[in-house]
């Protein structure tokens, strides 16, 4: 063979070959891009799951995106609720990975895992979740039997000083370890019954919560904290650097937006 065939040959073969390397590329990269939303559906869906086991075990309720009206008119999305014999628990699901470091006490977690593999501070997941349980507390009371509980589906917790902090592993552990109330099956259904009416009406609340999340960002733009009507200051994150903006009420006031 002639270097000039063998020349041909290689030129036909990459003519061949190039446009599924092109396409091959731009569907990988499609892929990759899509996949951090559908990652967060899936590891929801993953948490309602083994919640959904334990339910089946112990009796109770299960509900998910349970939109509650608060105080000021705001709603707050719930991610899972559980009702049953042990309480009222008020779960937040926190997407953060990695090894995460932070305590029911201290204000600023921490994980190793950041976007650009730094370390990432944000801000303790409980107060957030208080909101909720606020909400929850203005609409059906019970504070007694209510249970701030924070999941970090697939995250290291072993630095965190908190018994009311799950990953997806010991999820199932959740009852035997925190205290849990007992009520009778009366109670149960009567709880159910009042926390029904927040997740019938999905489709008005969404409505809602597009409104408040509009209304948040409108105040942000003019430097008002959507929470509570201070005002916004630039802060620079001591860990990462980073800036936000953060309330003039701190730490009474934990809002907190990211630049
Ligand atoms: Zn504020």
């Amino acid at each position: 063979m002639s270097p000039f065939t063998i020349a041909l040959i290689c030129i036909a073969a990459i003519l061949v070959l190039a446009p599924g390397i092109y396409f091959g590329i731009r569907f990988l990269a499609k892929m990759i891009n899509s996949s951090s939303a559908r990652d967060a559906r899936d590891i929801h869906a993953q948490v309602y799951d083994a919640l959904l086991k334990l339910k089946e075990n112990e009796g109770g309720y299960l509900y998910q995106n349970v939109f509650v009206s608060a105080l000021y008119g705001k709603v707050v999305l719930i991610d899972l609720l559980y009702v049953g014999k042990h309480g009222i628990y008020v779960f937040q699901i926190d997407y953060h990975s990695g090894r995460i470091r932070g305590g029911d006490n201290l204000n600023t977690w921490s994980t190793d895992k950041g976007n650009d593999s730094n370390e990432m501070d944000f801000y303790n997941p409980f107060v957030q979740n208080e909101t909720n349980l606020l909400a929850l507390e203005e609409t059906i009371g019970h504070r007694e039997l209510l249970r701030n509980i924070i999941i970090f589906p697939n995250a290291d917790i072993t630095d965190v000083d908190s018994r009311h902090v799950y990953t997806l592993k010991n999820l199932n552990t959740m009852f035997s370890v925190l205290p849990s109330s007992n009520l009778d099956n009366d109670m149960v259904n009567r709880l159910a019954d009042e926390i029904q009416r927040f997740v019938d009406h999905p489709a008005r609340s969404l409505e809602q919560h597009a409104q408040i999340r509009k209304q948040e960002e409108d105040a942000v733009a003019q430097g008002v904290c959507p929470l509570c009507g201070g005002t916004l200051l630039m802060r620079v994150s001591t860990h990462t650097g980073r800036k936000f903006w953060g309330c003039s009420n701190f730490p009474n006031c934990m809002f907190r937006k990211d630049l």
